[in-house]
Order: structure tokens, then C-alpha cells, then sequence
């Protein structure tokens, strides 16, 4: 009888498509997708850890699962992956990858590195081909714990990109999601070689690349190969829908804003956190910018691509966040107008900067703060027919 496996993922896009690429693993390992989890001898849980207390839900999930199906390997063999082993694998003293063997002696712990980029991904149906362009962050900002569960940011292989993306297509794909931490610095370690060497990078197709640091808005810019990337894959025949998903403000150049209006097949709705909208926020989030520059990316982007619309990730209740911080961020909403903000109030996370900055604002006032940006952003986007329904809210 073959054996079968079901996956259970949780958090982001980048986890969806990561997972994607486990089914593709097993299947070459001889397993068959089970229907459903009580149909499968084999069930992976592909693990998230932005909120916090991740890791007691998964000692939770793992023991339901236990007390239902039997409680050896024999009856369900568990395999744990994605954020939670990342970040056990990387912590400096061992304690968590401890912790997690003592909690779960029967699960196996498959660590995403082993999952490789030669397993084509089992897509869900549909037009969506979702393509991890970026591993892991350099960014550290204060309240993320993804450079540590995900380590430094690795980009793959322009050439191997562009091959998934063809292969997507030739299979009946028609959009494509390029997904990374932060899509925008794609490309920046290859980059940073070539300075190193004194060379050029060559892109698949011949055209080369000399890599200078420029100095914006009075501080180093990282080269980035994304502005090509983008280019490339929306060129591609039969292409007809480019997104990508994250993008940081302070790696959106003028070259990545003019390869958007060249191409009427880049998405015009752009994510671009800003996170909080007060320089004294930003700042201690560890992230570079400040509000008026995000200001000016939004104007540079709206003249070169007139139709372009935003959404945007916010953290209300940051520590230290006071009133007058709060306002600076409602501020931000009545100027830009975002299409959509994806809001969370602050809670502490283990294992972040943050946590040593305290939890200053009060649970009853950061829902407050939640509600009414949350409500201003519905309004001003022309939803408020959504205020109340769209979401309960939710902590970071
Ligand atoms: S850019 Fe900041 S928020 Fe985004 S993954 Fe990196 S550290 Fe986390």
C-alpha cells in the first residue's frame, strides 16, 4: 500500500509556497497526498512564528493529534518544519531545539534547507504560480523574528527563476507571485561578490550588471538585481500578471518604479509597509526611512505610474508609541490613502528586539488605536460597508 502524507501549513505565502515544495519532496519519495489529515500516515506542520507562543501551540496541535490517532510514529508519523525548526536550528544556545526534542520525542524535524529548489512545486489549482525569489532577511527589524527562524537573506538563481516561471506557464499558469522577506534587495549578495571581484554580474540573456553603492537620501543603497528580475519575468510570453510580495521602502528605487510603468503587466496594487507613521516609531523599529521619504516614494511612484494603489502593514501600539505617534500614523492613512492596511496591535515576542523595549501601551488603548485606523483606512479606501466585519483584529 503506497503511503500518503497531508500538510498542514501555517502563516505566510512564503510558508504556502514552501510547502508547495515539500508535497513535490514527498511525492518523489514515493507518498501520496492523503484528502485529508486522517487520511494520511504522514502529516507535516509547517510552522509560523511571528505571533508569539507559536511554539506552545505546536506542543499543543502535536498532542490533540497524539491523543487522537495513537501515540507512537507508528500510528501518525509527525514531521515538524518551516519557522519554528529554522529557529531552533539557528539559536545560538540550543536551548529551544532542546526544549522542542524533549516536547515532541517522536516527531521528525525536517529543516527547509533540505527541502531544495529541484522539487517543482505542487501547485494548488488555479492561474497563481507563487515563486520564492529570497530566502531568509538582513533587515532586523525590532518586532520580526524572521532573520532569526529564516537566517540571512540568500537569493536564488536569477536563471532558475526564470525557469520555473517558463515551466509555470508551459503548465497553464498565467500570474505570477515573486515572493521574498524583501523582494527588493534580490540579488544584493550575488551583487555585493561582483564589488568584492571588481566584475560585472551577467543576466541570463547577456546583459550585464556593474554594481555600485549609491549614496540616497544621505545613506548607502545596496545594488539590487529586482528592477531586472521584474523585467524578465514580465517579458516572459504568456505572462500576464506580475506581483510580488514584500517590498521595503527604503530598497524601492527609481529603477524598479520605471520597470513597473514599463510593464502594464506588473500589478499596479503595491504592498509597501510602513509599519507606523512617526519617525520616533520607525526609528526604534529599527527600520530606514522616515515618513516623509515614504511620502516621496508614494508621489515618485503615483507620477511614473499614475494608476498604481497602495496597501501597507501597520503595528499599532508599539512600545513608546504615544498619542502624537499614533496621529503621525493616522496621518500617513489620510494622505496616502492605502487600498488596504493590514493592522496588528503590538504584543511582545520572544526572541526579538523589541522585547527588551517593554509593552508600555495598554491592551484596551491599543485596540482602540486598532479600530480607529482600522476604520479610517475602510473609509477613505471606499469599504466602510466592511467596518465591523472584516476582521476582529488581531496581535502581532
Ligand atoms: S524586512 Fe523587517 S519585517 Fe520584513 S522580514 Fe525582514 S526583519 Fe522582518
Amino acid at each position: 500500500m503506497r503511503k500518503t502524507y497531508f500538510i498542514q501549513t501555517f502563516g505566510c505565502q512564503q510558508n504556502t509556497a514552501d510547502s508547495e515544495r515539500i508535497a513535490s519532496l514527498y511525492e518523489a519519495r514515493g507518498f501520496e497526498r492523503a484528502r485529508s489529515l486522517e487520511e494520511a500516515d504522514t502529516l507535516i506542520i509547517n510552522t509560523c512564528i511571528v505571533r508569539d507562543r507559536a511554539e506552545e501551540k505546536v506542543y499543543g496541535l502535536v498532542k490533540n493529534l497524539r491523543e487522537k490517532a495513537g501515540s507512537g510514529p507508528e500510528d501518525l508519523h509527525i514531521v515538524i518544519t518551516g519557522c519554528l525548526v529554522g529557529a531552533a536550528a539557528r539559536e545560538p544556545s540550543g536551548k529551544l531545539m532542546k526544549r522542542m526534542k524533549a516536547r515532541l520525542p517522536d516527531e521528525e524535524f525536517l529543516p527547509m534547507e533540505d527541502v531544495g529548489f529541484e522539487h517543482e512545486p505542487k501547485r494548488a489549482s488555479g492561474k497563481l504560480a507563487s515563486v520564492v525569489i529570497s530566502n531568509g532577511c538582513n533587515n532586523f527589524c525590532a518586532f520580526c523574528i524572521v532573520p532569526f527562524s529564516r537566517g540571512r537573506e540568500r537569493s536564488r538563481a536569477f536563471g532558475e527563476i526564470l525557469h520555473e516561471v517558463r515551466e509555470a506557464v508551459k503548465a497553464g499558469r498565467t500570474e505570477v507571485m515573486l515572493l521574498g522577506q524583501n523582494v527588493n534587495s534580490y540579488g544584493a549578495d550575488f551583487l555585493m561578490e561582483k564589488i568584492k571581484e571588481g566584475g560585472e554580474y551577467e543576466i541570463p540573456g547577456g546583459k550585464k550588471v556593474r554594481p555600485v553603492i549609491v549614496k540616497h537620501l544621505g545613506r548607502h543603497r545596496i545594488p539590487t538585481l529586482f528592477p531586472h528580475l521584474l523585467e524578465a519575468v514580465a517579458e516572459i510570453p504568456g505572462v500576464e500578471k506580475v506581483m510580488f510580495l514584500s517590498a521595503n521602502p527604503w530598497d524601492f528605487s527609481d529603477e524598479l518604479i520605471s520597470t513597473i510603468a514599463r510593464h502594464p503587466n506588473i500589478d499596479r496594487l503595491i504592498h509597501l509597509p510602513i509599519q507606523a507613521g512617526s519617525d520616533r516609531i520607525i526609528k526604534s523599529m529599527n527600520r530606514w526611512y522616515t515618513r516623509d521619504e515614504y511620502l516621496s516614494l508614494i508621489d515618485r511612484i503615483r507620477n511614473e505610474v499614475p494608476d498604481a494603489e497602495f496597501t501597507t502593514d501597520i503595528i499599532v501600539g508599539f512600545p513608546g508609541e504615544t498619542h502624537e505617534d499614533f496621529e503621525a500614523t493616522m496621518d500617513i492613512a489620510r494622505r496616502v490613502k492605502f487600498t488596504k492596511a493590514y493592522i496588528a496591535w503590538y504584543s511582545p515576542r520572544h526572541g526579538t528586539a523589541a522585547l527588551k523595549l517593554g509593552d508600555d501601551v495598554d491592551i484596551h488603548e491599543k485596540k482602540r488605536r486598532y479600530t480607529e485606523l482600522d476604520h479610517l483606512v475602510l473609509r477613505l479606501s471606499g469599504r466602510e460597508h466592511l467596518i465591523g466585519k472584516e476582521s476582529a483584529g488581531k496581535t502581532l
